[in-house]
């Protein structure tokens, strides 16, 4: 394995498996290729690269690009705990609905006991 620091070139192999990972997660979460890239201090073109000549990569890249791109397209549902968890939606609609769903789930867990505040 070669561990050469010096004027490394901002690669992507798929010994970076961290780096694959939050790429992928950060695209199926409707980043786009090139923005989930920047964060990771890459450009589009060792992605690019990466794809070409691993297959995994490419199928993985596609399933997230797919994923990413219906994550967009559905109209954000104000007033559900899911887009105040996944979409950090702070709005007045989102905030009752988490709270009242967390309050929920803590009456619905046994024993029932009460606490405000
Ligand atoms: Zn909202």
């Amino acid at each position: 394995m070669l561990n050469t620091r010096r004027g490394r070139p901002p690669l992507l192999t798929m010994d970076d498996e961290e780096r694959i990972t939050q790429l992928l997660e950060a695209v199926a979460g409707g980043t786009g290729v090139k923005a989930a890239a920047a964060e990771l201090g890459l450009s589009l073109s060792p992605v690019y690269r990466l794809r070409r000549q691993n297959r995994r990569f490419r199928d993985a890249l596609t399933v997230a690009v797919r994923a990413g791109r219906s994550t967009r397209m559905q109209p954000v549902k104000h007033g559900t705990e899911s887009t105040y968890v996944n979409r950090g939606c702070r709005c007045e609609r989102c905030v009752p609905a988490a709270a009242a769903a967390r309050a929920g789930r803590k009456q619905g867990a046994r024993g029932g006991r009460e606490s405000s505040g």
